[in-house]
């Protein structure tokens, strides 16, 4: 079934990767479907989309179940801030985490890793802007990060940011990239609807992409 705006995306994916001398298969294009109830989703699903992502636990928690029964190989993917205390649920429902920015969590993303028997590969979020009331970890804390990841079996697969809005997000989309290169990670996620080309110019591996897919969010 064609679902017009996937396709022009997917288009613009393989302009942009062409551009960069780049496949377009290894970047990973993830539908934010947060805030869309499942009639919504279903078009995506039908037309052979297999890769969501969702910013709130809660939310994806009363949506994929259903979805997951008929469409059981969905890969999804949590993009928002990740409160400890939801960690076990976290575990239990997505098959990636790029929200991941502090000690706490990475301490309770272990725990019930651990006890789950789930290995969840994730990406470290960097407050890429250093922004204050923004997630993501300092820069300068990536290091130790990924440190304490390492030593707690969480495989870090890469950094993801979102630059601050209203500012051109090239300087920050590279500066993402070195840091990943930095500290031998090969997966970058950054890029939304308004800028994926150029961050897939810089090398993301991993876009998230909402509006342009669903139309503008009411909420
Ligand atoms: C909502 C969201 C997106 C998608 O944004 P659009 O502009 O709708 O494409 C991407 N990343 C994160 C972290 C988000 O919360």
């Amino acid at each position: 079934m064609a679902h017009p705006a996937r396709k022009e995306i997917l288009g613009k994916i393989e302009k942009a990767a062409k551009i960069a001398d780049r496949k377009a298969s290894d970047v990973t294009f993830i539908a934010v479907s947060k805030t869309r109830n499942s009639d919504e989703i279903l078009p995506l699903l039908e037309t052979g989309h297999r890769v969501f992502g969702e910013n709130r636990v809660q939310e994806a928690a009363e949506k994929w179940p259903a979805l997951q029964a008929d469409y059981p190989e969905v890969e999804l993917h949590m993009i928002g801030q990740l409160q400890s205390n939801k960690a076990a649920e976290a575990a239990a429902l997505f098959d990636c985490i790029h929200s991941l920015d502090r000690p706490s969590l990475i301490k309770a993303l272990a725990r019930e890793m651990d006890r789950q028997n789930r290995n969840i590969p994730c990406f470290l979020q960097v407050n890429i802007g250093e922004e204050s009331q923004k997630g993501g970890c300092d820069i300068a804390a990536v290091p130790q990060l990924l440190e304490q990841a390492r030593e707690s079996g969480i495989a870090i697969i890469g950094l993801m940011a979102v630059p601050p809005e209203g500012t051109n997000p090239a300087p920050y989309f590279a500066l993402l990239a070195k840091l990943a290169g930095d500290n031998e990670l090969t997966q970058i996620s950054m890029g939304m609807s308004g800028d994926f080309e150029t961050a897939i110019k810089l090398g993301a591996t991993h876009i998230r992409v909402g509006t342009a897919l669903f139309g503008p969010r009411v909420i």
